[in-house]
């Protein structure tokens, strides 16, 4: 998949991507579009999105609107809906809605900027949310967005992520194809 980090400069201090850019992306290339909002009001970007090509869109329990509505109103476009919640939130804030989405991502840095190092305690929340879906018939997959890299992405599986999201690990290497094959055989 790809991942696209859209940023507001309200919900973090930062700008980035717009639609017309993920519009501009899907022309090129049917790969899955995994698209992370950083944004106060979700709600007014979902349409928007949807019509440029999202198939996942992930919105931050943190922002304003009410996640069900926000989740309601992506399922209503047939993509799917994630849930994001940054560092300092607890895990169990996300709990009652993960009967309800396609993911769940504990962000394993601060939102808003790339290169940061990923925080370790976000592999404690890998695991108690891996052993919270249990029970869920159609469980959402875990993701981790933040500092991924070779050595980290392991760990991240071994405790229950099934999606690593990468960027830096990827984009400063001078052999990305490398370390997209390493992260995508990681067990
Ligand atoms: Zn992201």
């Amino acid at each position: 998949m790809l991942h696209f980090d859209i940023m507001d400069g309200e919900f973090v201090p930062n700008f980035g991507i717009s639609p017309p850019f993920i519009a501009a992306v899907r022309e090129k290339t049917e790969v899955p579009f995994d698209v992370h909002i950083m944004v106060t009001r979700p709600l007014r970007y979902i349409d928007a999105l949807a019509s440029a090509g999202a198939d996942l869109i992930t919105f931050h329990i943190e922002s304003e609107d009410d996640p069900n509505e926000t989740i309601t109103a992506i399922k209503a476009h047939d993509i799917k809906a994630g849930l994001a919640f940054s560092p300092k939130t607890p895990t169990e804030i996300v709990i009652p809605y993960l009967s309800y989405i396609d993911l769940v991502l504990p962000m394993s840095v601060e939102p808003g900027f790339g290169g940061q190092s990923f925080i370790p305690s976000t592999l404690e929340k890998i695991e108690k949310l891996h052993h919270k879906i249990q029970d869920i018939d159609n469980s959402p997959d875990i993701s981790v967005d933040g500092g991924v890299t070779v050595d980290i992405g392991p760990q991240a599986v071994r405790h229950g992520a099934t999606i690593l999201v990468a960027g830096t690990a990827i984009f400063k290497s001078e052999q990305p194809e490398a370390v997209i094959e390493k992260l995508r055989t990681v067990v």
